[in-house]
């Protein structure tokens, strides 16, 4: 007689986390994917903006999961500014 092991449990379904305020700081939901170190897997990001430079936006890319920030970006502002000064 074969010992049969049970089955797996059904752990493999991720529930996506609830929608929060928060979520409308992420203006969008990038397609690409990265490794994050805490879900130890290539995860979908979603990029944040941190902060408005005069030389470009720096964002931020969070796991969708648990918002363990996996990479960081800084995007070159496309209308450089350019400052006149004026006697
Ligand atoms: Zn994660």
């Amino acid at each position: 007689m074969s010992r049969s092991r049970p089955g797996n449990p059904p752990y493999g379904r991720r529930q996506a986390p609830p929608a929060q305020e928060e979520d409308r700081q992420f203006d969008e939901l990038e397609a690409s994917s990265l490794f994050c170190p805490k879900c130890k897997t290539a995860v979908p990001v979603r990029k944040r903006l941190l902060l408005v430079l005069p030389e470009g936006e720096r964002y931020e890319y969070l796991c969708s999961y648990c918002f363990t920030s996996v990479g960081r970006k800084v995007k070159e502002a496309t209308n450089k500014i350019q400052l006149i000064h004026t006697a």
